[in-house]
């Protein structure tokens, strides 16, 4: 069975669009982002482990629900910050985790300058975050690191990806999940996604004329 995840959905097919758009501007980008995050987000999470949870509503008392596991988001820095508010509305008592990795222009490979997770306890599910995953480098190199915390169940959730980056990464790491909004078919010679929207990161942070 895949563990590839593309989420059909008409609101996903018109805010990724308008995402992709040249003329959508940063304020904009931001918030198709979260929107986009909100529904790649809650399919990733739709199998999340809940215990019985007693309430007492203003009529009676009936069993619920609360989440029975620990949840660590793991954005990958920059771009994957832009996910991160959405999903935490989503899952208020989620963990985020930060590992600093950026992409090296020239070798288009993952470099790791920031990881403070701590030597054990790990959360019981780490829901990779990042808007883009292109050659899959920087997805690999996160689950590689969660691994090694001992984290047994990992996701990732991105909204666009390259069907090369997914065949990498299925490969590597065959039990990850990935949830994305769209594969697109190419990466061009500076690895970027094609069609794709170009650098998520300039476009969140609105660097991109700088
Ligand atoms: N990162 C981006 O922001 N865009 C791409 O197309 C590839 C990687």
């Amino acid at each position: 069975m895949s563990n590839l995840f593309e989420v059909k959905h008409p609101l996903i097919d018109c805010h990724l669009t308008k995402l992709r758009d040249a003329e959508t501007g940063s304020d904009e980008f931001r918030q198709l982002v979260r929107r986009l995050a909100t529904l790649v987000a809650y399919e990733a999470t739709k199998d999340l482990k809940i215990d019985p949870q007693t309430v007492v509503t203003p009529l009676t008392e009936m069993v619920g629900s609360r989440l029975g596991e620990r949840v660590g988001l793991v954005p990958i820095l920059r771009a994957g910050l832009g996910m991160i508010d959405p999903i935490l509305d989503l899952i208020p008592t989620a963990e985020v985790w930060h590992l600093g990795l950026y992409r090296d222009e020239a070798t288009a490979q993952p470099v790791e300058y920031y990881s403070k997770l701590p030597p054990g306890n790990p959360v019981d599910t780490a829901l990779i975050v990042d808007p883009m995953l292109a050659t899959g480098g920087s997805a690999m190199a996160a689950l590689e690191t969660l691994k090694k915390w001992g984290v047994k169940r990992t996701k990732i959730a991105s909204l666009l990806a390259s069907r090369e980056g997914i065949d990498a990464l299925q490969k590597e790491f065959p039990e990850t999940q990935i949830y994305v909004c769209r594969v697109d078919p190419i990466l061009n010679d500076k690895k970027y996604i094609v069609p794709g929207l170009g650098d998520a990161g300039d476009r969140i942070f609105n660097t991109l004329k700088s």
